[in-house]
């Protein structure tokens, strides 16, 4: 992910460094490839602009063109723009900081990897933190679902001992339903978490998004994590958007980073949704979670 931008941008970057004292004009010319290297990642348009103004804005200040190496300063104001837009300096965590069972919410399209997300943070709740989770899949529409998510539970290998285990299914019960059977086990077999994983839909449709917004009003979560599939681009936002707005999300957890995604949906995801990235799935392991460093991210993509 990220190397077609890299590329590029490290060629604007070099094309500066080889001049001695930069024009306004130089750093309009490199302005235009940064516009273009973006708008090629995918990432929307309306980020782009705002992207590329602010770094204008203060590329063309003297203390740039004055500087002794007026590439590398143009250089550090990118990389400072590219964590603006990412979110920030630091990762964000999760928010568990609830009288437990502290219900985590999971919302998403079908497809995007929730399910398998779900999975990875139980396990890393239940590795790295002790904490004991219950795993309920609430969709209803889906048997393969509800088996996924046991299968699941049995494959982070911690059932044995209590750790991760996924609530029986039981015939003819609702989302709502289920939910709150969820956080009665959870209250009385005394778990720290109970993740929700909702159900999905190919697309984002007014029937999912009701269910949705009334499985939430009733659990209140203290996180509603939707989950996005990085190769979807454009789309990834548009989705997170939706879910915003119908919903109301506190994070967003991207899938599928190790992939071939331009990695536009990361960059565009925290100005169009409001909502950090808090986690990263890179690939079909359970143990394939990771945090969302932004300066991490913008070094990488600086190369
Ligand atoms: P759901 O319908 O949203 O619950 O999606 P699933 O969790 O069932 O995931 C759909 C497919 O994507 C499965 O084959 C997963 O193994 C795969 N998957 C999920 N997350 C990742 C990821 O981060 N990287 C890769 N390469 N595959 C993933």
């Amino acid at each position: 992910m990220f190397e077609q931008l890299s590329g590029k941008l490290s060629g604007v970057f070099e094309g500066l460094s080889k001049r001695g004292a930069l024009s306004e004009a130089d750093v309009t010319e490199a302005m235009r490839e940064v516009r273009l290297a973006m708008l090629d990642a995918d990432v929307a348009l309306p980020v782009v602009r705002e992207f590329v103004s602010q770094v204008r804005e203060r590329a063309v200040g003297h203390e740039v063109l004055d500087s002794i190496s007026p590439g590398q300063a143009v250089a550090k104001i990118v990389n400072d723009a590219l964590i603006a837009a990412l979110g920030g300096a630091g990762a964000v965590p999760l928010n568990l900081e609830a009288v437990p069972p502290v219900p985590v919410l999971m919302v998403g399209l079908q497809g995007s990897g929730k399910t398998t997300t779900s999975g990875k943070i139980a396990l890393r709740l239940a590795t790295r933190e002790r904490k004991r989770v219950l795993l309920a899949s609430l969709d209803t529409q889906r048997p393969a679902a509800q088996l996924q998510l046991a299968q699941l539970a049995d494959q982070a290998g911690l059932r044995a001992q209590g750790l991760v285990v996924s609530l029986p299914i039981v015939a003819g019960q609702g989302p709502v339903e289920i939910a709150r059977r969820a956080l009665d086990v959870g209250r009385r077999e005394g778990y720290d978490v109970v993740i929700l994983d909702t159900a999905g839909r190919l697309s984002i449709d007014e029937a999912l998004m009701a269910e949705v917004a009334e499985v939430r009003k009733v659990a209140q979560p203290a996180e509603t994590l939707l989950v996005v599939d990085a190769m979807t681009g454009q789309d990834a936002v548009n989705t997170a958007k939706a879910f915003n707005e119908a919903v109301g999300i506190t994070g967003v957890v991207m899938s599928r980073m190790d992939g071939d995604a331009r990695g536009g949906a990361a960059l565009s995801m925290r100005a169009i949704t409001g909502a950090p990235i808090k986690l990263t799935g890179s690939g079909e392991k359970l143990d394939a979670l990771e945090e969302f460093h932004p300066e991490r991210v913008a070094g990488r993509i600086l190369g």
